[in-house]
């Protein structure tokens, strides 16, 4: 069943929280920084409550013997596992989301174990779940951050600017911690001229109402 549209909210902004995982936290594959930015990320989600008419948040949910885990080829530990402890949305996030106003959801990916998907929109299903709430929430803005900022997030924001083309993206690298210490992320934002970094003003461009 469809959330209704809460009237008390802004309408045309989505936050996009890519893979807010204990695995990526504390878990087998922690990124460095991610307890503090994701904590504040549920601050963040807390105080501007009527900002994001939608929060999506997305997950790595692999099978056991997935292509990227290193016993199985691949390049990373294992990790975010369906149905473990280590998938697990960070809870103090996860109550910041469900509990603020807005239509709030969590959209898997990396179902397949030979099919890597570090960008949401690499799986059919999410993509297409993001593209209608775009449409039904009319939304003009997405406020991306997340795990981790030079893989999943970047991957993720580099598909989103081609898929959705008339929606403006702003990175929130505050709570995009990356593995190789912001890099490949802050390139690629210096890269793009309509991206910008900063997260304030929340409302700039938007009115009360
Ligand atoms: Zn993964």
């Amino acid at each position: 069943m469809e959330t209704p549209i809460d009237k008390k909210i802004i309408p045309g902004r989505m936050l996009l929280i890519i893979d807010p995982q204990t695995d990526f936290i504390n878990g087998t594959l922690p990124v460095p920084g991610a307890v503090n930015a994701m904590d504040s990320l549920a601050e963040y989600v807390r105080n501007c409550d009527g900002t994001y008419a939608c929060k999506v948040i997305t997950a790595d949910w692999h099978p056991y013997g997935h292509m990227s885990f290193d016993d199985c080829g691949g390049a990373w530990p294992r990790h975010c596992v369906h149905d473990t402890v280590g998938a697990a949305i960070w809870p103090a996030l996860f109550d910041a989301v469900f509990s603020t106003s807005g239509d709030s959801l969590v959209l898997h990916k990396g179902e397949q174990a030979c099919k890597e998907e570090y960008s949401v929109f690499e799986n059919p299903y999410a993509a297409g779940e993001i593209a209608a709430r775009v449409r039904r929430h009319r939304i003009s803005h997405i406020d991306i951050c997340g795990l981790a900022g030079d893989i999943c997030v970047l991957s993720s924001l580099r598909q989103g600017m081609e898929l959705l083309p008339d929606v403006r993206f702003r990175v929130l690298t505050r709570f995009s911690p990356s593995i190789d210490g912001g890099r490949k992320l802050n390139e690629f934002i210096h890269h793009h001229d309509t991206l910008s970094d900063t997260i304030t003003p929340l409302t700039d461009g938007q009115t009360d109402q």
